[in-house]
């Protein structure tokens, strides 16, 4: 599974960041970054996957730590594999089902990742 980034991410950032007056407020860190992986794919970890972030490993060159990116920043989602499975929030961990977590064997505290796998 694989996000590709919006080619203006940097300029989300910096647009959401910057006040009424034109001063930035953001971080450094999140400039650097999005002026670096702005635009391109980037592998997904699935062992920590969420409903509007994506957890992006880390690559050589382009990126030195996993980061979490907000959906908004992101263009196109390749090979999502979140379909029919859920984000358990009792041991908060992925579930590969949606109607009963194989982690905690609960099934209350199920969240599936895309509405339609709601009514399974
Ligand atoms: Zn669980």
């Amino acid at each position: 599974m694989k996000i590709k980034l919006k080619n203006n991410a940097l300029h989300i950032y910096r647009e959401e960041h910057t006040d009424i007056h034109g001063n930035f407020l953001g971080e450094d860190y999140w400039e650097d970054i999005l002026s670096r992986i702005s635009g391109r794919e980037l592998q997904v970890n699935t062992d920590e996957l969420f409903k509007h972030e994506f957890t992006v490993l880390a690559e050589k060159g382009v990126l030195e730590e996993s980061i979490r990116i907000p959906e908004e920043y992101v263009d196109t989602i390749i090979d999502d594999e979140r379909h029919k499975k859920a984000r358990c929030y009792f041991c908060n961990k992925v579930s590969e089902s949606v109607l009963k977590c194989p982690h905690c064997k609960r099934k209350d505290y199920l969240e599936p990742f895309f509405d339609e796998d709601n009514y399974l």
